[in-house]
């Protein structure tokens, strides 16, 4: 198995889809290599991609709030996407990037072992829960995918276009922190 500084070296250098014609940077991931929970979304934005780093844009400030909220730091976790690179305007991952790209995940899961892994959105819910996953019914449920507890809350892009859900957002990561607290 690589090591974490030869699979970043990988993915960074990466060509295996055509996503690698039109990405700024290949946007691996940030936080702890050693955290005990992994926030995964579906792909990197623009502001991801010309940075390198995951969340940092509008919908990056909107998870940050929620995660001040309930007591999670950046610094204690592990965030990344099942894409490394952007795809163009902001579509849905193709399912055969994802089939591609998903192998750079496993490994990070495999170095990490978190404890928990909570998907950020429906994308990536469905591919790494079940493909018949709903996020607006199925939000907040466990999973238990051995070694792994998996959940799924809202992407933050989704509370920028639609608030009302916020307060399904605070209950799941109430959960999340609290689960983190016991385990
Ligand atoms: S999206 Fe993933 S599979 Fe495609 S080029 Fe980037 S790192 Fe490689």
């Amino acid at each position: 198995m690589r090591d974490w500084e030869e699979l970043r070296s990988a993915c960074e250098a990466c060509t295996a889809c055509d996503l690698h014609k039109t990405r700024t940077n290949c946007v691996f991931g940030s936080g702890s290599p050693t955290a005990r929970v992994m926030f995964i979304g579906e792909a990197p934005g623009e502001k991801e991609d010309l940075s390198g780093k995951p969340f940092v844009g509008a919908a990056g400030r909107m998870l940050d709030s929620f995660f001040d909220a309930v007591g999670i730091s950046r610094e204690d976790i592990y965030i990344s996407n099942i894409l490394k690179c952007r795809p163009p305007y902001n579509r849905d991952p193709l399912p055969i990037e994802q089939d591609m790209c998903i192998k750079y995940l496993y490994e990070q899961i495999r170095l990490i072992s978190p404890k928990i892994i909570v998907c950020l959105g429906r994308i990536a819910a469905q591919k790494l829960i079940t493909p018949n996953f709903k996020i607006t019914v199925d939000h907040g449920k466990w999973f238990r995918k051995d070694p792994y507890l998996i959940t799924a809350v809202y992407h933050p892009a989704l509370l920028l276009r639609d608030p009302r859900k916020k307060e399904d957002m605070l209950t799941d990561l109430k959960a999340i922190k609290d689960l983190l607290d016991k385990t």
